[in-house]
């Protein structure tokens, strides 16, 4: 019996834990590497991540875009997740942060599906565009600078085919988006989410999923 999405405290998050997470072994590898980083919180957490490998799966994903890398848990989330012909191209601009995933990449047999580009995002997702790219992407993943979402959001709708899927992340940001705005991250969300509620290009999900998981499917 449930109107709205359940509370989750630490006792049930431990049992949703125990009883849904499976990760391969170099998901769990990378995720305790990551664990003593001083931005660890930026990664996502493993029932998102495992969703999100349910989605790839369900969309059958070969050519998938990843906006955010961080240390390299959910590109390795959507690579394992995709067939051996797959291929995510990953967008950072940070070398530090990318190189501790890398060889967790390698351990689980998918570097060789990851295309990591270390440039601001902006210009990957453009020169793909500028090389005839467009409609050609299944699914893509935006989670990086906050004030960049829009532009990302607009690029990856060419660059995805119909039917295609962009899941944008922290699209609820610790509630702040609900209050008026303090700061220009949670401004830029909240106009994001406003034009999206409004987008008859996609169809929309706001999932409250980790910090907030927007599903749009382009129509
Ligand atoms: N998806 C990652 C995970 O689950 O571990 C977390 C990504 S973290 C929240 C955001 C990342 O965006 C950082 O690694 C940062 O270097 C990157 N970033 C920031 N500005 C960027 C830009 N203009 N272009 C590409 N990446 C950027
Ligand atoms: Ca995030």
């Amino acid at each position: 019996m449930s109107r709205r999405s359940l509370q989750v405290d630490d006792l049930l998050y431990q049992y949703l834990m125990d009883q849904s997470i499976r990760e391969h072994p170099a998901q769990a590898a990378l995720r305790a590497a990551t664990a003593a980083h001083p931005h660890a919180g930026m990664q996502i957490s493993p029932e998102q991540g495992q969703f999100m490998a349910l989605l790839v799966r369900l969309l059958g994903v070969r050519r998938a875009i990843e906006i955010g890398v961080f240390t390299g848990y959910s590109a390795l989330t959507v690579a394992l997740a995709m067939p051996d012909e797959g291929r995510l191209l990953a967008c950072d601009i940070s070398d530090e942060y990318t190189r501790v995933g890398r060889p967790y990449w390698a351990d689980a047999g998918v570097a060789h599906k990851i295309d990591l580009r270390l440039a601001p995002a902006l210009e990957t997702l453009d020169a793909q565009l500028a090389g005839g790219a467009a409609g050609h992407y299944d699914f893509a993943f935006i989670d990086a600078d906050k004030s960049g979402y829009d532009a990302y959001y607009e690029r990856c709708l060419q660059l995805l085919r119909t039917g295609g899927l962009i899941a944008i992340d922290n699209t609820l940001w610790s509630g702040a988006v609900a209050r008026p705005a303090k700061d220009a991250d949670t401004a830029a969300l909240q106009q994001l989410n406003t034009k999206l509620h409004g987008d008859q290009r996609i169809d929309l999900s706001l999932l409250p999923i980790g910090d907030g998981l927007t599903l749009a499917r382009k129509r």
